[in-house]
């Protein structure tokens, strides 16, 4: 049966069949789209709470009711990981929130997680009917595939695989990311010993020391590395592959197969005049210190600037978590400074409506050029280039452009830069044969993720540069049923 046949076959069930009965669709497209609960902007700058409640049982039911089971659910073709949309939207709609779940751990290692942070409106929801054929809000998929994971999750019902026969065969994780999780995740169930080796005190990867705990709670992330854990995965913190261990040591350890999911935390600048002043970082600096470094608070050894007047460089997710992060530690004025328009920004939609709710400035079509110092080296002053947008780049966005003499300046006394990552050099310069692009990255078969040392693979940031979450975790899973076909071909 083709994967065609499969979900017309899936669609036949007959309590699909019953809910199609049920309710027309001409009632289902007449109800508005859920608004999430979200906690009031005044109270939420004052604290790290998640700032996304979560839908109630009753929302979930009614904005489950929206979806219209298509017989070709384009939705799944926007899903990077294919999840079976309709079929996990109906569960909820009957009201089996568990088998909703099931449906969503069928492909996603990390449903909870991706409820919150995919970009569902690029993805998913941009392929919905109601968005393609209805020009109406596509079904909101997201909240939902995050109803049913916390559903789970808060039910205490959560399912563990049982993992019944072991191979004693080893593998080696580099990285403890979404990439790295995934592939930890199915390796163990197929019966590998699997250890993960991270390079920082904490397992998550980016979850854990980017992602703030006001739009990803850590506990949500901790679950998941608990679940990993009760199956069997052993990680390995403080452990830097390439200086610790290198990748000689894990193959005399044993290690059959090594997956590399290093990710991409090289922070680049602009390189511009006072880059190097006081109060000038690189957005990971300032989110790690912040998020896994406990460095906001007030008994820290090593406190991070507080500023007041705070320019944060980029139009991106990283842009968007560290300015609503300078509203919290206090910044009166926190302003986003971006070189294009507003609609060209990369950073999800929600998370741009958030930072405004927060009273964050957008200084679109503005670029920094210089930044000025006082007599003791702290960053004071930013000069900024006026921009006009013009032809479309490479990229597809229409190109920043300067206008001539056109320049403002601007008291700050912080700035954070996140302007794009690069990959971390330290494994691809440590393996040597191992071959990388121009751009740093690992490159692999895209089909297998191996690269061109057999028994090594690798997935996520370090392959792609600057990617998803979702695009991170397939990666993690198609290298691990490419590793499994590997080392079985070489027994
Ligand atoms: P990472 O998550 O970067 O994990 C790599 C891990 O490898 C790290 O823990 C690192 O310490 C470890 N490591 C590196 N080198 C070594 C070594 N030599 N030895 C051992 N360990 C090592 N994506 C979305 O989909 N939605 C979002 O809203 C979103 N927001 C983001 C916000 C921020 C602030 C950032 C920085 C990124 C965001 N992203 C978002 C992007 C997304 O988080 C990444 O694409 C994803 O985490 C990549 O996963 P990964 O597993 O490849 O790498
Ligand atoms: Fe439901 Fe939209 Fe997918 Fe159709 S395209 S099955 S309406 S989520």
């Amino acid at each position: 049966m083709n994967n065609k046949e499969y979900m017309a076959a899936q669609r036949a069930e007959s309590w699909r069949e019953e809910l199609r009965r049920n309710k027309k669709n001409k009632d289902r497209i007449d109800i508005p789209r859920v608004h999430m609960n979200e906690l009031d902007p005044a109270y939420r700058i004052t604290n790290t709470e998640e700032v996304n409640q979560g839908l109630t049982k009753e929302q979930a039911l009614t904005e489950a009711c929206r979806c219209l089971d298509c017989p070709d659910p384009l939705c799944i073709t926007g899903c990077p990981v294919g999840i079976n949309i309709p079929k996990f939207i109906k569960n909820i709609e009957r009201g089996e929130f568990l088998e909703a779940a099931k449906t969503l751990k069928e492909t996603s290692a990390l449903p909870a997680v991706c409820g919150r942070v995919c970009p569902q409106e690029k993805q998913c929801e941009s392929k919905c009917f109601y968005t393609q054929k209805l020009h109406k809000e596509a079904v909101a998929i997201g909240y939902l595939e995050r109803f049913a994971a916390d559903y789970e999750r808060e039910s205490g019902q959560m399912s563990i695989p049982e993992i019944t026969s072991r191979n004693g065969i080893k593998i080696a994780v580099v990285g403890s990311g979404p990439a790295g999780l995934s592939f930890a995740g199915d390796m163990i169930k197929k019966g590998y010993s699997v250890t993960v080796f991270e390079a920082l005190h904490e397992i998550g990867g980016v979850l854990k020391y980017g992602i703030p705990e006001f739009r990803l709670p850590n506990k949500i992330v901790d679950v998941e590395i608990d679940n990993l854990r009760k199956m069997g995965v052993e990680f390995m913190a403080d452990c830097i592959i390439g200086k610790t261990l290198t990748y000689e040591d894990l193959h005399e350890m044993g290690f059959k197969g090594i997956f590399v999911a290093s990710g991409a935390g090289l922070p680049r600048f602009m390189n511009i005049p006072g880059e190097n002043l006081i109060g000038v970082m690189s957005s990971n600096e300032y989110l790690t210190r912040v998020n896994l470094m406990d460095a906001a608070s007030s008994d820290s050894d090593t406190p991070v600037i507080k500023g007041k007047r705070v320019a944060i460089i980029g139009g991106g997710n990283t842009a968007m978590d560290s300015v609503r992060t300078a509203r919290r530690l206090g910044a009166d004025r926190a302003m986003i400074v971006y070189r294009r328009s507003e609609e060209e920004m990369p950073a999800r939609i929600e998370e741009i409506k958030h930072a405004k709710q927060e009273g964050v400035e957008f200084l679109t079509l503005h670029n920094p050029i210089e930044y000025i110092g006082d007599q003791t080296g702290h960053v004071k002053q930013m000069r900024l280039q006026k921009m006009e947008l013009g032809e479309p780049d490479a990229s597809g966005r229409r190109s920043p452009v300067p206008i001539p003499g056109a320049t403002d300046l601007i008291d700050i006394d912080e700035v954070v830069v996140s302007v794009g990552v690069s990959p971390n050099p330290l494994i691809p310069n440590s393996i040597k044969g191992l071959e990388v692009s121009k751009w740093g990255t690992i490159v692999v078969n895209q089909e297998t993720m191996q690269s061109d040392i057999p028994d090594l693979f690798a997935g996520g940031d370090i392959v792609r540069g600057g990617a998803t979450v979702i695009l991170a975790m397939g990666d993690g899973r198609r290298a691990a049923a490419a590793m499994d076909e590997y080392i079985k071909s070489q027994a």
